[in-house]
């Protein structure tokens, strides 16, 4: 029998890569819980893609309501960090307390996040937040790595047979505001 494994999912890209490189070795079930994705259209943009991508794995899918207002209060005072600081440290260990949380609700042993293949993440920030929230629930954290070997490029290789939307900021208020910087800087 397969060990369960509950993945937090951020995004369809990421989940679609995820999925196909685990299926064969767990029992797996996706967890979306993004409060840090604004303005709402996004985020139910991001939740419809991911939801679609679950069903053409056969994986069962569940969604925390949106609750914006939780990624203010757990990102307050490290607003003035940039991304990949203070403040994603804090959104993750957020996230990773929901899916911890659900993880123990739903009598799993273990999860872990698609976040890691992202290059913008950092791996041992992940790390240290999924193993502080799945302290706190008696669950595991299981810490992939889902860079290595080329797992970014092979995810947008994958999402784009797939037809997948891929956003062009991490999530929040703050990383778009830093794109539309970075863009401004270039045109
Ligand atoms: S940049 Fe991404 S990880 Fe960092 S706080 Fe914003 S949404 Fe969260």
């Amino acid at each position: 029998m397969k060990s369960r494994l509950l993945l937090h999912i951020c995004c369809a890209p990421d989940e679609a890569f995820v999925i196909q490189s685990l299926q064969a070795a767990f029992e797996l079930s996706c967890w979306f819980c993004n409060p840090n994705i604004q303005p709402e259209n996004e985020y139910r943009k991001r939740l419809e893609e991911a939801s679609r991508v679950a069903a053409c794995y056969a994986v069962p899918f569940n969604a925390e309501p949106y609750n914006p207002e939780s990624w203010h209060g757990a990102t307050a005072g490290y607003h003035h960090t940039p991304e990949g600081g203070e403040r994603c440290f804090h959104c993750f260990l957020l996230r990773f307390r929901s899916t911890a949380h659900y993880c123990k609700k739903i009598e799993w042993p273990a999860f872990t996040s698609v976040m890691s293949i992202s290059p913008h993440k950092r791996i041992e920030m992940l790390d240290k937040a999924g193993t502080i929230a799945a302290r706190e629930y008696n669950v595991e954290y299981k810490p992939f790595n889902f860079k290595k070997n080329d797992g970014f490029k092979k995810s947008i290789i994958l999402s784009n047979e797939l037809g997948l939307y891929r956003q062009d900021y991490c999530g929040c208020i703050l990383s778009r505001k830093e794109r539309d910087n970075r863009k401004s800087r270039i045109t």
